[in-house]
């Protein structure tokens, strides 16, 4: 027996299978060339962040204000949760308020404090596979229990009958990732009225709220053609995570915030349980200069016209060559079937060619792999190719 918590020590130990082939890719590079190694490992935006980020940043520091840098309160700085809080207003058309805000490090803290805060004992989070492969850990390390729900194969919507057959007394609350990692696609507002629909009709048989965590990184990556509804407005006991990581292309920033709208049932003591998780787990004050930044450009993005061209590019090119992939609606990830049954196999044979993916076993969809066409677009041309060589090498049914 070791002397140090198992889980942690291996935990630390064992990688995220995005990061290992990152990991890999950047050996490659130093033995083939950076330009030879075709990396769509990690979803890390590759645009600038919008002019107003660092003119705002400019205009704070030369304002010499002593308290920039300075600890703000607990859930943050009041003036930043004010202006963030106005940007919210105006732009989703119900009213939200300073004390409806918690400002945490990135969505992946947010989404740490509402677990944090929900949790009780025996307590059933629903994870819509396929998920971020972080949520399972975040759940159960604090203090929940992680349910997968299956996926409807044919849409990658939910599968809502899989839904209502995974509710039970203990649910507390659904997670919903939607523009979703990996699979890109967007929940039209039909499905996202059904659930509402659901979870409402659930809450009444258990006598008690079902929650539902909105996790929103993704939320302005949204391509022609699509739209990504507002949850809060279709079911009242949603939590908000939102991030600035994707749309402001700040990941490294860690910036987001946690939304805990006035109709949540128990409201006060959510926000209370949040601030609570918050202390508990060292996250309080999420950091001062980026809240003023995040409250000065909520909405803004970056210029995200690449992900479309890649996206374009990619789907079309890959479903010509006849491999079937999810149409993505928004994020910068294309879901890919693998042509053999073993998605980990298929990757490897692309990293031949240095055309490096991960499987989706992580994301719970064996057999999927996720392609990150957050690149200049010059990697997806020089991509395709080896996807045909791929295609052929597999008999796929090119179309014409
Ligand atoms: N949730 C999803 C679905 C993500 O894809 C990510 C990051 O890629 C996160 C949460 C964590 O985001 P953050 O960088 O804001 O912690």
């Amino acid at each position: 027996m070791s002397y140090l918590p198992e889980n942690m020590v291996q935990l630390g130990s064992r990688r995220n299978v995005m990061r290992e082939i990152r990991e890999y890719g950047l050996l490659r590079a130093r033995e083939v060339g950076a330009e030879n190694v075709l990396d769509f490992s990690l979803g890390n935006p590759s645009v600038l962040p919008p002019a107003q980020v660092n003119d705002t940043i400019r205009e704070l520091l030369q304002a010499r204000e002593a308290d920039i840098h300075a600890y703000t309160s607990a859930q943050g700085d009041l003036e930043a949760r004010e202006a963030l809080a106005a940007s919210l207003t105006r732009r989703f058309g119900m009213s939200y308020k300073a004390d409806d805000l918690y400002f945490t490090v990135g969505a992946a803290a947010g989404l740490c404090c509402c677990f944090r805060a929900l949790a009780c004992s025996g307590d059933e989070f629903l994870l819509l596979a396929p998920y971020f492969t972080e949520y399972d850990i975040f759940v159960r390390e604090n203090g929940g229990t992680p349910v997968v729900v299956p996926p409807d194969y044919a849409t990658f919507q939910p599968d809502l009958q899989a839904l209502e057959a995974a509710i039970t007394h203990r649910t507390k609350a659904l997670v919903v990732n939607s523009p979703n990692n990996p699979s890109g696609v967007v929940y039209s507002a039909e499905t996202i009225q059904a659930m509402a629909d659901l979870l409402r009709r659930k809450a009444a048989e258990y006598g008690h709220p079902i929650y539902l965590i909105s996790d929103e990184p993704y939320r302005e990556l949204v391509f022609a053609g699509f739209t990504a509804p507002w949850l809060p407005a279709y079911y009242d006991d949603t939590l908000v995570c939102y991030s600035y990581s994707k749309s402001l292309s700040l990941p490294g920033e860690r910036i987001g915030y946690i939304l805990v709208g006035e109709k949540v049932a128990l409201r006060q003591e959510v926000y209370a349980a949040i601030c609570g998780a918050g202390r508990a787990l060292g996250y309080v004050n999420a950091p001062s200069l980026f809240q003023r930044v995040a409250a000065a450009c909520d909405g803004l993005t970056a210029d995200l016209t690449v992900y479309q061209t890649n996206r374009d590019l990619l789907y079309q090119g890959l479903t010509r060559l006849g491999y079937t992939c999810v149409e993505p609606g928004g994020t910068f990830y294309l879901f890919l079937k693998s042509p053999e049954p073993d998605a980990n196999a298929f990757c490897k044979r692309a990293q031949g060619y240095d055309l490096l993916f991960p499987p989706a076993d992580d994301f719970a969809c064996p057999g999927w792999c996720r392609i990150a066409f957050c690149t200049g677009t010059d990697k997806v041309e020089r991509a395709l190719p080896i996807f045909e060589n791929l295609a052929r090498e597999y008999g796929l049914p090119a179309q014409a």
